[in-house]
Formats: C-alpha cells, sequence, structure tokens
C-alpha cells in the first residue's frame, strides 16, 4: 500500500509474461488502439493521450518543452516534492518561473492563481495529489480560473489519475499527466499524457529542444496504432488489461471504492488516535499522509507494519521520520484496510 509502485493483479501480471510480439504488427496495433480508448475513457477526455515508454517524470518534461518557449513565463503550484520538479524542469528549459510556494501539507489556493494570472502568463503548472504530503488540489476550481485565459493548465495527475477524479474536458485541463504504476495498476514503465486542441496550437510556436519527447511525432504515429520508437510492448499489454479492468467496473465506480475505503481509513486512523498530515485542500482518495506518534520516528511504525505483511511508505526529504503514507490506490480491497487498521491499532497499543 505504498504510493507506487502499487500492486499488480494477477492478471495484468500474466498479460505481461506473454511471449514477445512485434510493434508493427495487426496484433500490436489492436491493443495500442484499445489501451488508447480505454486511457480517453479514464481521462474523461476527447483530446489526444499519447503512450510514451518513460516514468512519469518524463511525460512532466514532455510537457514543458513541447509547449513553451525560452523566456515563456509560467505560474508553479509547488505543495511539496513534485510541485518542486516542475519548478526545476521549467527552470532546466529556462521558463520564467513564478513560484506559488505553500507548507507543506497545504493545498494551492485558487486565488493565488487568479490574483497572478496576467496576459503575460503562458502556463500554470499544477500537482493534482501532491504524493509528498497527500494533499488534494482543487484542479476544477483552478480550471475554471485558467481556462477564461490564454494560458494553458498543466497537471501532474500521476498518483491521482484513477484514485481521484479527473474530468480533463469538463474542466478544460489541457494537459494531464498519469503514469502506469500508480493508480492505474501496472508496473513502472509508462506515461500517458493527454493534450488539447489549446496545446497543440501552443506546440507548434514551442522552440525548446526536443527529440524523444517530441510529442507530434507520437500524434501522428498514434494515428496509425504506433509509437515513433520501440515501446515497452509487454508494459502496454498489461497496462490494457488493467484498462480493461477498470472500464469493466466503470471508472465512476472504481473512484467510489476508493472514496469509500479511503474515508474508511481516514476514519479508523483518528479513532485509533493518529492525525492526518494535510491540513486543506479537497480528500485525498488515493493517499493518506499520517503523523506519526509523538516522539516516535514513523520509520519505527513503517517496520512494525511490514512484519504483518504489509508495506507503506515513509516521508520524504524533511518529512521523513515524521509521517508514514498509505495508499489506497489501484488494488486495495476493503479488507486490507480492516487488515491494516487492525495492525496500527496493535502497534499503538505497544507504545502506549
Ligand atoms: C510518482 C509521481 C511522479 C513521477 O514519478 P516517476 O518516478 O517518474 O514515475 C510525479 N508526480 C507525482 C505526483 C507522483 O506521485
Amino acid at each position: 500500500m505504498t504510493p507506487g509502485p502499487t500492486n499488480v493483479p494477477s492478471l495484468v501480471r500474466d498479460a505481461i509474461s506473454k511471449p514477445m510480439i512485434h510493434h508493427r504488427t495487426p496484433e500490436f496495433k489492436n491493443i495500442f488502439s484499445e489501451l488508447t480508448e480505454n486511457l480517453k475513457y479514464v481521462f474523461k477526455t476527447k483530446n489526444d493521450v499519447l503512450i510514451l515508454t518513460s516514468s512519469g517524470t518524463g511525460g512532466m518534461e514532455a510537457a514543458v518543452c513541447n509547449f513553451f518557449s525560452s523566456s515563456d513565463k509560467v505560474i508553479v503550484c509547488n505543495n511539496g516534492k513534485f510541485g518542486e520538479r516542475f519548478v526545476e524542469i521549467c527552470k532546466r528549459y529556462g521558463l520564467d518561473v513564478i513560484e506559488l510556494k505553500y507548507e507543506l501539507g497545504e493545498a494551492a489556493k485558487p486565488s493565488d492563481i487568479k490574483n497572478n494570472l496576467d496576459s503575460e502568463i503562458k502556463g500554470v503548472f499544477v500537482t493534482q495529489s501532491e504524493t509528498s504530503t497527500g494533499i488534494c488540489n482543487d484542479i476544477k476550481e483552478i480550471g475554471n480560473i485558467v481556462k477564461k485565459t490564454n494560458a494553458l493548465l498543466i497537471v501532474d495527475s500521476i498518483s491521482a489519475l484513477g484514485s481521484v477524479d479527473m474530468r480533463t474536458d469538463d474542466w478544460g485541463v489541457d494537459v494531464v499527466i498519469a503514469a502506469s504504476q500508480k493508480a492505474l495498476m501496472g508496473p513502472p514503465g509508462l506515461c500517458f499524457i493527454s493534450v488539447s486542441e489549446k496545446a497543440w496550437e501552443a506546440y507548434k510556436k514551442s522552440n525548446l529542444p526536443k527529440y524523444y519527447f517530441d510529442l507530434g511525432k507520437y500524434k501522428k504515429k498514434s494515428q496509425e496504432n504506433e509509437t515513433p520508437y520501440t515501446p515497452a510492448i509487454s508494459l502496454i499489454i498489461g497496462m490494457n488489461e488493467s484498462l480493461k479492468i477498470i472500464r469493466e467496473v466503470g471508472i465512476d465506480n472504481f473512484l467510489k471504492k476508493h472514496e469509500k475505503i479511503s474515508e474508511k481509513l481516514r476514519r479508523g486512523l483518528i479513532e485509533i488516535g493518529f492525525e492526518i498530515f494535510p491540513r486543506s485542500g479537497l480528500k485525498n482518495n488515493g493517499l493518506t499522509v499520517v503523523k506519526s506518534l509523538p516522539g516516535i520516528d514513523s520509520s519505527v511504525i513503517i517496520n512494525a507494519v511490514k512484519e504483518h505483511g504489509y508495506v507503506i511508505a515513509n516521508g520524504q526529504e524533511e518529512l521523513k521520520g515524521k509521517v508514514f503514507r498509505i495508499a489506497t490506490m489501484g488494488d486495495v480491497e476493503e479488507k486490507d484496510i480492516d487488515k491494516m487498521l487492525d495492525i496500527l491499532k496493535t502497534i499503538v497499543k505497544k507504545f502506549a
């Protein structure tokens, strides 16, 4: 129950271990086409959804180097480690970054974006679920602000998509980035990125260097259900099975399951005496970040949980030792929550 890589269902594992097929064959093209359609369904979009062989960070880099030009002014919301990564990538490509930096555990304030969004701003970067703190930003509200302007809205939904609702088209999100190893229940190695018409217009003007991540090439090839370079074929076959599972359940039912189990987890944790780390933002149905017990390093709790057969994650950087992170994304069931709460109850008793 870590925030990625998550559990991979056996159906998906079986699909990945099948004999290799070639990627310029009708057999592969059918799978690629089906996966692309099902991704659009999960992204809730009619925009292009492109499949990259890279981890999520590759998609973040692609979102910067494809749609902007040197010295473009952009707003980046920084709520933690992953918002900070967007700041770093934008700066590396020479963009002029207005950083909205929040205290750890605080969500972005849409009014801050509104106040900084003058006609010179070319893009707004937001992390939907900030995996380092557990906060969940309100993309709908931010979308309402940004879609009235010429700026692009770029959302890192890598740990959110599939566990937190993302309505790409309804909310006016130009670029959404997701990855295989979080709520979408695949192994690491694939990244998915949706691109709106407004973003493709910006692509035409972009002067930043790009080669492997030149999304125009992926768009052109995806019209023939192919990729420009050899993709991670096995992972694509596996992801197709995973997306078929989600489609069969229905994305909204899948999201409801996450809402139900994460609410149960949060309630149970508070009953035991734990405190939830995020202080603002929306409920995060994919990830719960919890403060450790007073005077106890969170690694002690994490190791004790591991003895019972469950893996949860520590905090990162300055939150290391202070919090632990329990993911409810992907293939997690109510029985896992019951078990986790029982385990934590036993551990708390030991320290009381
Ligand atoms: C996991 C994650 C990433 C990307 O991580 P990779 O290791 O490159 O896949 C980016 N943003 C968020 C919010 C994440 O949770």
